[in-house]
């Protein structure tokens, strides 16, 4: 586990390097859905502090049994209508908004103890019907509605993009997302969370600007493909 957290700090610094960032503008996210509550501890044992999960009943599973630790946690799963509560009252931060009635929802189910949910709107590049996200076109007036909300606090964008076969055609649907990303900080100017990158694609998420990069498997290894969902 330390070598490839180590391993993968060094491929983050060196893509930064490359593109004239420091690698202190690229914060690492451990995506740990499907792995055991022991592998997130060794990552915080080695100074990990931000981590993510996709399925909420595992994941809020894990965020109890490690609640005295100082954990920033980000809910990167698809996100329905009737499981807002459970992100709203258990996650620092939300990447899939892609309603607004489900901005609505986590708005006013925010404890009030609590701080605003941090907020990046999830932008579907690409047509793969599989994934979520907000059109392109709709994107201006999804940021405005959830920049009006009370107990959420924009930051920023995040997609998936499609996979492809060369780190060339990777980097321009990340260029598309930095584009979105530009617009709207003409609108938002508070904007500074651009989550994009996973363990194959994190150097051309880098090059094209990513303050945010995804990574489970280059960190944990394969998730096993029986894993348990919600
Ligand atoms: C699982 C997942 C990741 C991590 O993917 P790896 O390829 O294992 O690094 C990143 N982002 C999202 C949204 C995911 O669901």
């Amino acid at each position: 586990m330390a070598g490839r957290l180590a391993a993968l700090r060094s491929r983050i610094a060196a893509a930064a390097q490359i593109h004239g960032r420091e690698p202190e503008e690229v914060t690492l996210i451990a995506v740990s859905k499907t792995h055991p509550t022991e592998a997130i501890v060794r990552l915080f044992d080695l100074g990990q502090r931000h981590f993510a999960e996709n399925y909420l009943q595992e994941a809020v599973q894990k965020i109890t049994a490690l609640q005295n630790r100082q954990i920033i946690w980000h809910f990167i799963g698809q996100l329905q209508s009737n499981k807002t509560r459970a992100v709203a009252e258990n996650f620092d931060w939300v990447h899939t908004v892609d309603r607004a009635k489900l901005a609505d929802r986590l708005s006013a189910q925010r404890p009030i103890d609590a701080a605003p949910l941090e907020v990046c709107v999830q932008v579907h590049l690409g047509d793969e019907t599989n994934k979520g996200g907000v059109l392109p076109e709709d994107l201006p007036a999804l940021l405005d509605h959830v920049a009006s909300l009370p107990r959420l606090r924009l930051r920023g964008l995040m997609a998936i993009p499609p996979e492809e076969p060369t780190p060339e055609a990777q980097r321009r649907w990340f260029a598309q997302l930095r584009k979105a990303f530009d617009r709207a900080r003409q609108q938002h100017s508070g904007l500074d969370t651009l989550s994009m990158g996973m363990s194959a694609d994190l150097e051309a998420a880098i090059a094209e600007g990513s303050t945010h990069v995804r990574i489970g498997t280059a960190l944990f290894g394969p998730r096993s493909t029986n894993a348990q969902r919600d």
